[in-house]
């Protein structure tokens, strides 16, 4: 049996960045770009006030005071968004708003606080550097500068410079077609009848979201029967997507028929089985050039098994750097048992206090408990060569929910 470690090592050299496509900015939210951005001109465009107050000479203000302000003749009033046709002259000075572009000949802005106008004139009450409070041309972005570089995740703040820069449309890479397949004579849709020992195929679901939630597009190909015919036929729907996922089916009861069907329809197995609790049986192998995963049935394992496996490879397809989630270094605050030789994952809350992270478990660790995940926050690693955990030891936790650290009240 491999480890987590080499099962991973085996997964990702298989997995390659998809093409690309061009999107709308408005739809470039998390995606990566597949270029880079070039800026074809300046931002600002133009030398331009920072503040309301009046455009001037600083020559002129050389002996301004208190006491002895300098006298200024007014030339005109400039709003946002206009340009001055006139060349300030000397003892001049143009009344201009935050935004507006600097008149020739001026060199200065100041602000109205530190000024009087009355009846065409104003007076300046102080002396100030030449270039005060003028945003220069191009001083956030410059002309032919490279703005972004290929392999950038699109955030917010980048898709405001984008429009800046009139950039309607990108090219990034695409997100990977993640065909879901649940195995199983026992499951039932969520709207199906399930008495008579029947369960809802909860695994399609969560499946679908986890896929949602990290960027691929989920394929939902439905409840797979526990007969060869019936896998086959819905893994070869799964071939028209760019990852293959199933769950069930995969362990060594009589009808878990999941390898033998993905190896009949060409799957070269790379591995079959992780040292790691929960989520034990995992098939991994290559169909078609395809990447395609036989995911454990358990409703814990299956989500435990996708966030190791699964979500690294769907951000690796899509162009993504960082593949993991963030790992912290926390205080365990209970006592824990495990069996030594296995890699544990435990659903645990990560709280802060007093500035230190404190781990609990989330209780009862059944692999079938599937509340315990909608619980928790974090998983706790427990690596191989420990059998327990105490109270007080310092433990890593990998960090499942973005939320985590939300907080109800404003936090400075
Ligand atoms: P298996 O490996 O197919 O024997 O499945 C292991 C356990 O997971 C069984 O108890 C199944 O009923 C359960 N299971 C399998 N698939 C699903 C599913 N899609 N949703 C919920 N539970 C499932
Ligand atoms: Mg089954």
């Amino acid at each position: 049996m491999i480890s987590v470690e080499e099962a991973l090592n085996t997964i990702l050299p298989h997995i390659k960045v998809l093409g690309t496509e061009r999107v709308s900015l408005q739809d470039s939210l998390g995606a990566v770009l597949a270029e880079d951005i070039i800026a074809p001109f300046n931002v600002p465009p133009l030398d331009n006030s920072a503040m309301d107050g009046y455009a001037v000479k600083a020559e002129d203000l050389q002996a301004a005071s208190e006491q002895n302000p300098a006298k200024l003749k007014i030339s005109g009033d400039l709003p946002a968004g206009y340009r001055s046709k006139d060349f300030l002259k000397k003892g001049e000075a143009l009344r201009i708003m935050t935004g507006a572009p600097v008149p020739e000949g001026a060199d200065t802005v100041v602000m109205q606080e530190d000024t009087r106008a009355n009846n065409g004139s104003v007076e300046v009450f102080k002396k100030i550097k030449p270039g005060t409070n003028i945003r220069k041309a191009g001083e956030d972005i410059a002309e032919g500068q490279i703005l972004f570089k290929k392999g950038t995740r699109i955030r917010p703040a980048h898709i405001g410079t984008l429009a800046s820069i009139k950039r309607a449309i990108v090219s990034v890479y695409q997100r990977p077609r993640v065909a879901i397949l649940s195995t199983g004579d026992e499951l039932v849709d969520i709207d199906g009848d399930n008495s008579d020992g029947k369960i809802v195929s909860s695994n399609t679901y969560s499946l679908f979201a986890l896929v949602k939630e990290n960027g691929g597009i989920p394929v939902n190909l439905g409840i797979g029967r526990d007969t060869k015919e019936a896998l086959k036929e819905k893994f070869l729907e799964g071939l028209h997507s760019d990852i293959i996922l199933s769950s069930g089916g995969v362990s060594v009861g009589d009808y878990d028929f999941v390898k033998d069907v993905l190896q009949e329809l060409g799957l070269e197995m790379k591995f079959w089985k992780v040292s790691m609790r929960p989520g034990q049986p995992l098939a991994f192998g290559m169909i078609e050039g395809k990447p395609a995963f036989g995911l454990p049935g358990n409703p814990v394992s299956v989500m435990v098994s996708f966030e190791q496996f699964v979500r690294p490879a769907i951000r690796k397809m899509t162009g993504y750097q960082n593949l993991f989630r963030p790992l912290i270094t926390g205080v365990a605050k209970e006592e824990l048992k495990v069996r030594k030789g296995k890699k544990h994952f435990i659903r645990c809350i990560i709280t802060i206090e007093d500035g230190q992270y404190t781990v609990s478990t989330t209780g009862a660790q059944g692999s079938g408990m599937l509340t315990s995940m909608a619980a928790a926050n974090g998983l706790m690693v427990v690596p191989e060569d420990r059998d327990c955990v105490n109270p007080g030891d310092a433990v890593k936790v990998q960090v499942l929910d973005s939320e985590f650290g939300a907080t109800e009240e404003p936090a400075y």
